[in-house]
């Protein structure tokens, strides 16, 4: 697929995915820091939104300050926090909320005002959780059976990892909607709440903002259904012939941010 790079000429606005964009694992991507400079120097504003809900912005602020770039907590949106902002559109701060999962969503939801509690929650909000056991799925069960909502913040079934694929948080989801027949309302990519509330956070329209992304199934098709130009990298998840062979097509490639920038730069 030839790129037509007219598309980058009016973007002024980003939703970057992180893991496979960014860094793999520990390791940056080539050209991290530059990528970063140019997009200050232009400028071009940004949200580094991710599906993982297990970590902290916080997290995330300190991971990419140990590879050198600065980022303000502001310009991260984790799939914790926009369930938790999502929350506010349902119900009001104080309401009890049952979470599965780790600390980048119980703080998310805390830090919003509602109180986790298994008693009387009225919500029962499901991420990735390392800690999951039979125990918090019959909670969550008979809190869903009883009438409260369920709300997933990322679909993502497996995770891929040294050790092969591991159970992510749409397992989680799965086994829930296993003992319930309810399906849950996912607020991550490739959904769009999570598109949405990134481009309040950035103020742009759909014209001027793009996703990047190395996901074909989450990222691109997520930024397609919310009417955004969409970029993949070839640094992640996804080949060149993955991307020949998809139905799902980007409206640009490029092997890395390194590549990207390179091109953009001379726009
Ligand atoms: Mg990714």
């Amino acid at each position: 697929m030839q790129n037509n790079i007219d598309k980058l000429r009016p973007i002024e606005n980003l939703i970057i995915d992180m893991d496979g964009v960014l860094y793999r694992g520990d390791e940056a991507i080539p050209g991290l820091k530059e990528f970063f400079a140019f997009l200050r120097g232009r400028p071009v504003d940004f949200i580094l939104a991710t599906n993982n809900s297990t970590r902290t912005a916080r997290q995330y602020v300190d991971k990419l300050a140990r590879m050198g770039v600065e980022v303000a907590p502001s310009e991260i949106l984790t799939s914790a926090q926009a369930t938790a902002i999502y929350l506010e559109t349902l119900a009001p701060p104080g309401t009890k909320v049952y979470v599965i999962g780790e600390e980048g969503l119980e703080a998310a939801v805390r830090e919003r005002g509602y109180i986790i509690s298994r008693d009387g929650a009225e919500f029962v909000v499901v991420g990735m959780d390392r800690g999951f056991t039979y125990d918090k799925l019959k909670v969550a069960t008979l809190l869903i059976r009883g009438g409260a909502r369920f709300i997933g913040s990322n679909p993502d079934k497996t995770l891929p990892t040294e050790a092969g694929f591991i159970p992510g948080a749409g397992a989680m989801l799965a086994a829930l909607e296993a003992s319930t027949g309810v399906a849950p309302t996912i607020v991550g990519k490739p959904e769009r709440t999570i598109f949405e509330l990134a481009l309040a956070k950035l103020g742009g329209s759909r014209e001027d903002t793009a996703v990047i992304g190395d996901r074909l199934d989450t990222d691109i098709l997520g930024g397609y259904n919310a009417g955004l130009t969409t970029i993949l990298v070839l640094s992640g998840a996804t080949t060149r012939q993955g991307v020949d062979s998809a139905s799902i097509k980007p409206d640009l490639v490029f092997e890395d941010i390194q590549h990207l920038y390179k091109v953009w730069r001379q726009l």
